[in-house]
């Protein structure tokens, strides 16, 4: 069969420097299950086809159109473009199957425009699907996978991904995976009932020894949503190569982790960039590996602490701060984050909103409380716009509050101060990039205050005091997905919500504990329900 294996992670560039953000960041961002999807279907027999959309070109030409089959991944904010490319591939006639982020949280929305959804998969649910063993119309879930195919099976993939006009740039990053699910359980992350286990260690040294050997030079980015948790074992599996061959490479992971004695090895094995998830200086002090109490302003000193001593050994720091929680309130949040920013120049901080997606405790929090934003399409869902009402901050409020903590992060003096703190021409470089990008998101903030500010329908809307979508988000909609937005009709940018999953806010019931797995099946007759 002639397979396509399509991964979506950014909507179309707007505007020169959009492009160029594109073009060298976003095309790094290929996540490692559709490369698995395809090199599993190659095994089976299969041609494939596999492309990367990072928001230049066609995305749809990118694969042919005469497809038995096409899988498509995609996070949230991009599932229009999916639908409307979904809609494409099915009028040429190929079963339609989607993957990802997205299905994972949202399958009954993806259900009314791909044949298949696929929450979670292993190589035996995609030899399943190619063998033709489910009815259009069904979710699918399967126990993860125990292993991914090694970097020397994804090589076909893996340049398609990462690398420029067939040859490696000083961005090619090889995506690699050591282990998935998390002990910790934030409640706004999907991953925060998947329990932690590690892939093959064996496997990670092959992955790491090849990279060495075939790419030198290239950047080993792991995919795993909290690195080296058992960390003697990962690291481990890193100081097995000779210190001249290691790769080096990028990691997210908890400041729980990355600490004391450990730096040291981080800078042995070549970390040379670190994101690490602060979140808020009012709550989730467990992962930054400080008790409950420290909170606010302590809590600011001792992470400034804990970064400046990781700076000593790891280039390039990102600290990820999220705004907008239940328990920020007033100027406070946003003054910590500031003074925070003061005491680390040489990190770059992302803030964003946490996003209710499906399958979390905050979704349900926010649907039981009826604080979704009724019939916002899903393009919305990201930082530049509400999603739902928030329980301390009127709207315009709130942007005033993402427009001062992306005013200091982009401003000229601590610009100034970030390109001063190291001497390293690449990290000088990504500041410089982020802070352009930063004032362009102050840029939207700005425009979207003045909205709310101007037009009471919108702002009534965003305070959940009118039911009724301004037709402002249509025009964005249109603006967002260039020629892809005529394929999808008012009712089609009109999310079916999932219903709530009775989840415990703070822990987990019963019937969902850490390691249920729904298991999909070939069906007999009728369709597979997950
Ligand atoms: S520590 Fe990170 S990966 Fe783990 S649950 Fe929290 S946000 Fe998710």
């Amino acid at each position: 069969m002639k397979i396509g294996i399509l991964d979506i992670v950014a909507l179309p560039a707007r505007g020169g420097f959009e492009s160029v953000v594109r073009m060298v960041l976003s095309k790094q961002f290929a996540a490692i299950m559709p490369q698995a999807v395809s090199v599993w279907c190659q095994q089976l027999g299969h041609r494939t086809h596999y492309a990367t959309y990072y928001g230049i070109g066609d995305p749809y030409d990118s694969l042919p159109h005469d497809l038995d089959i096409v899988f498509i991944s995609t996070f949230t904010h991009a599932s229009g473009l999916a639908y409307a490319l979904a809609k494409l591939f099915r009028r040429d006639g190929a079963l339609t199957v989607v993957g990802g982020p997205h299905a994972k949280s949202f399958a009954t929305d993806c259900l009314r425009f791909f044949d298949l959804v696929v929450k979670e998969c292993n190589r035996a649910l995609i030899a399943d699907i190619v063998g033709g063993h489910y009815e259009r119309g069904s979710i699918l879930s399967s126990p993860p996978p125990d292993e991914i195919p090694l970097v020397e099976e994804r090589v076909r993939e893996i340049k398609i991904a990462a690398f420029a006009h067939g040859r490696r740039y000083f961005m090619t990053t090889i995506p690699v995976l050591s282990s998935a699910g998390c002990p910790y359980d934030c409640n706004f992350c999907v991953d925060w009932d998947k329990p932690y286990r590690m892939f093959s260690r064996d496997q990670l040294v092959r992955d790491l020894r090849f990279i060495a050997d075939r790419f030198p030079g290239a950047i080993a980015g792991f995919h795993d949503p909290n690195f080296a948790v058992r960390f003697d074992e990962v690291l481990g599996a890193l100081e097995e190569l000779p210190a001249k061959l290691r790769p080096r490479y990028i990691a997210e992971s908890s400041l729980s982790v990355v600490r004391d004695a450990r730096m040291t090895r981080l800078r042995d094995t070549r970390c040379v960039a670190m994101l690490a998830g602060v979140e808020s200086w009012l709550d989730y002090s467990n992962k930054t590996g400080l008790g409950r109490r420290t909170v606010g302003i302590d809590k600011v000193r001792h992470v400034a602490e804990h970064f400046r001593a990781l700076h000593g050994h790891v280039p390039y720091l990102q600290a990820g701060m999220i705004f907008g929680l239940d328990t920020d309130m007033g100027d406070e949040p946003v003054e910590l984050t500031c003074a925070f920013m003061e005491q680390t120049p040489f990190a770059w901080p992302t803030i964003s909103t946490p996003m209710p997606l499906a399958g979390t405790p905050v979704y349900d929090q926010y649907v039981t409380e009826g604080r979704l934003l009724p019939d916002l399409p899903f393009a919305f869902y990201f930082t530049c716009y509400l999603v739902a009402t928030l329980k301390h901050y009127e709207p315009i409020d709130y942007f005033d509050s993402l427009i001062r903590l992306a005013e200091h992060a982009s401003s000229h003096r601590m610009l100034a101060r970030r390109l001063a703190s190291t001497t390293n021409w690449g990290v000088r470089a990504i500041h410089w990039a982020r802070t352009v990008s930063a004032r362009e998101d102050v840029r939207s903030y700005r425009r979207m205050r003045q909205l709310l500010a101007s037009d009471r329908g919108f702002l009534a809307y965003n305070r959940g005091e009118s039911t009724v979508l301004p037709e402002l988000y249509h025009r964005e909609f249109e603006a967002l997905h260039g020629r892809y937005a005529a394929l999808l009709s008012r009712d089609d940018r009109r999310p079916v919500l999932e219903p709530r999953a009775d989840l415990h806010p703070l822990g987990r019931t019963g019937a969902q504990g850490r390691g249920a797995v729904r298991v999909a099946r070939p069906p007999e007759a009728g369709k597979q329900l997950a």
